[in-house]
């Protein structure tokens, strides 16, 4: 293969002639010039034009092999004959100021959508800002491609930016697992843009699961009176898991005021479904219910929730929530009779589930996702790019941490 074969593989365009090329120790020069047909004016596209100016640019373009590689050309500024006026010439290889060739720029997005923006940034020798302009510009042009009419069930959520002192509600199509808006706030005068939008477009939206936060609730009945809302399971397992915490961190504090160390790193044990442990972790565990009666009956209470979500129908659900509140009021363990009175409060939206029997997997999917854009947080100070990164998560297949 000729060496201008390969240039204008790399180029993606043939309107150049490979002039000459130069190999130096990290780098590659090809020294191009433009065919006479592709000098044309900008405005009327007409040839017939006289060169003005004449300057020299330089455009990254694809690497070969760990060589970067650069284009050399001599562009020019015309004078039309047919229209009059005087304008740089467009270069059908590149676009606006950028001193890169689209290749490249498709390159930098394709490496922007599985890698970090830092990550890229080193592996291509380029600022990290500019590797986010391009992935922002090229985001913001695709953005958000869903359509109102096909939504019927979504979840409202919220994700803590900037260390806790601020939020952003996030609003996904449970469906698709699609991020359809995302908003700095999770008060009802915040989230009242969209919602009125949802009230307006989405015609079928026929349930929305939130959290157990009565915010979320209110603002929802204000704006979407006929939608009904779901406390789905990932919501109810989170309440329940941070009570055992919380009763977990109370034992600890006791015990070691007592002098005794117990529990110490046995917060995954609790937490995580007692199937998924493998038997040494649920002997571990055993051992530490065994010596603490309150995380027992808390844990034990955890376990039995869990069968809920299998009822067979709403009478029956209604039938075993009644029950475990009744237990876990009884049960005298005070964190978790506070668990259950909240319980009982949303008992209506907790059944609602019967109704819908959503799944909420992708959803939770999509947070698991967000987890890891925010540990990735290079740039995401800028709340816009952050925004349109979320819009495209669901997408997303593969993750480098870096
Ligand atoms: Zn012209």
């Amino acid at each position: 293969m000729s060496v201008s074969k390969v240039f204008h593989a790399l180029i993606g365009d043939k309107s150049i002639v490979l002039q000459n090329t130069e190999f130096c120790q990290d780098h590659v020069i090809f020294w191009g010039r433009l065919r006479n047909h592709a000098k044309k004016c900008p405005c009327c596209g007409c040839s017939d034009v006289v060169i003005k100016e004449t300057k020299e640019r330089t455009f990254r373009t694809l690497n070969i092999g760990e060589k970067r590689a650069y284009l050399k050309i001599d562009v020019h500024k015309t004078l039309c004959n047919r229209c009059g006026k005087q304008s740089w010439m467009q270069l059908p290889f590149s676009c606006g100021k950028l001193p890169m060739t689209n290749s490249f720029i498709r390159h930098v997005i394709q490496l922007a959508a599985i890698a970090t923006v830092l990550a890229v940034a080193a592996f291509l020798m380029l600022q990290w800002k500019t590797v986010k302009n391009i992935d922002k510009a090229n985001l913001a042009k695709r953005a958000k491609q869903f359509s109102f009419k096909k939504l019927r069930y979504i979840s409202i959520d919220e994700i803590a930016i900037k260390k806790r002192h601020k939020y952003m509600t996030i609003f996904t199509d449970i469906t698709t697992g699609m991020i359809i808006h995302a908003v700095e706030g999770r008060s009802e005068e915040c989230l009242r843009p969209f919602l009125k939008l949802l009230a307006k477009k989405a015609k079928r939206l026929r349930g929305i699961g939130i959290d157990m936060s009565a915010a979320y609730a209110s603002s929802i009945k204000i704006h979407l009176p006929n939608v009904d809302i779901i406390f789905d399971r990932f919501h109810v397992t989170k309440l329940l898991n941070d009570t055992i915490d919380k009763i977990r961190r109370n034992e600890y504090a006791k015990c070691k005021k007592a002098g005794i160390e117990v529990l110490k790193g046995q917060r995954f044990l609790l937490l995580r479904n007692f199937v998924d442990l493998d038997d040494g972790q649920k002997s571990s565990l055993k051992k530490l219910l065994e010596i603490n009666h309150p995380l027992a009956i808390a844990h034990s209470m955890k376990e039995q929730l869990r069968s809920f979500w299998s009822c067979k129908s709403k009478a029956e659900g209604a039938q075993f929530l009644f029950c475990w509140v009744m237990e876990a009021l009884e049960s005298g363990v005070q964190l978790l009779a506070k668990a259950a009175r909240s319980l009982l409060r949303r008992c209506e939206g907790l059944l609602s589930y019967f109704d819908h029997g959503i799944d909420n997997g992708k959803a939770e999917g999509i947070n698991n996702k967000i987890k890891v854009l925010k540990r990735q947080a290079y740039g995401y100070r800028d709340q816009e790019y952050f925004k349109l990164k979320l819009y495209h998560l669901h997408k997303k297949q593969i993750q480098l941490i870096g």
